[in-house]
């Protein structure tokens, strides 16, 4: 079942004279996980910045699932799954005590919530440590509490932004799986913000940022077959040469 998570069209943003985005177009659907590529610079933060509507964009259109983030904006939102680029974790509670602040903006009770927090939290081997202060964490297992937090209200699409920088490589291979295997067994869809190229799996849908336009967008298998280049890694350099990443 393929169904359209996300949908940008004709995104253009600019910070006063500097331009960010430049007509950006692209969809992200149900079931996949999306990469979104591009060295630093190259807009990711800022078009999370739009989809969440930490600010907003004159030019082009965003839907969630159909809904118009402007004019319907809290089905649209209520949709929405965020991990940021900054960790957004309050240090001196539990783990439990912050998702269920996260959970109570949402409108789930408490024993709802409760039970919402174990699943999620087991599904990331969390679950025992979820007594503990935020600020006792590894970075690692910050980023696992703040990956099960965004998915307390069974959002439709995942928001990303380099989940993995700054983590050593078991923790970031644990986050990049966990991702993989929330995709294929619930549906759901992710957008991942990266400029990390082996973060990238064999079935990725890819699109290729670079100076706020979109390079390329497809399957990654797609991509490599049309360009007859031989790996993402060589598409990152055929697509964004020039920059200083
Ligand atoms: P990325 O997340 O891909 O590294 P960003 O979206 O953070 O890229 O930045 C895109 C461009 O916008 C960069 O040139 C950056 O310097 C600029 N930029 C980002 N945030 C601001 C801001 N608050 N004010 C002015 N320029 C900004
Ligand atoms: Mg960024």
């Amino acid at each position: 079942m393929t169904e359209i998570a996300l949908a940008v069209e004709n995104l253009s943003f600019a910070y006063g004279a500097k331009k960010a985005l430049d007509a950006v177009s692209f969809k992200v659907q149900s079931g996949e996980c999306t990469i979104l590529l591009g060295p630093n610079g190259a807009g990711k933060s800022t078009l999370f910045s739009l989809i969440t509507r930490l600010y907003d964009a004159r030019e082009g259109r965003i839907e969630l699932c159909g809904f118009d983030i402007k004019k319907q904006s809290l089905q649209a939102l209520a949709r929405l799954g965020v991990v940021f680029q900054q960790t957004t974790l309050d240090p001196d509670l539990s783990v439990t005590q912050n998702l269920r602040y996260h959970a109570a903006l949402h409108g789930i009770g408490r024993k709802a919530a409760d039970k919402r927090i174990q699943e999620e939290l087991e599904r990331l081997a969390m679950f025992e440590r979820r007594g503990e202060k935020v600020r006792q964490l590894n970075g690692g297992h910050k980023r696992r509490v703040e990956i099960a937090r965004a998915l307390l209200h069974r959002p439709s699409l995942l928001l990303l932004d380099e989940p993995t920088v700054g983590l050593d490589m078991p923790s970031r291979q644990a986050i990049v799986s966990h991702v993989h295997d929330l995709v294929s067994q619930q549906n759901l869809a992710v957008l991942w913000a990266t400029h990390l190229i082996d973060e990238i799996a064999a079935d990725d849908s890819l699109i290729v940022l670079h100076k706020g336009q979109v390079k390329a967008s497809g399957k990654l298998s797609e991509i490599l077959h049309t360009t007859g280049w031989a790996d993402p890694g060589q598409v990152f350099q055929k697509l964004t040469q020039g920059s200083q990443a």
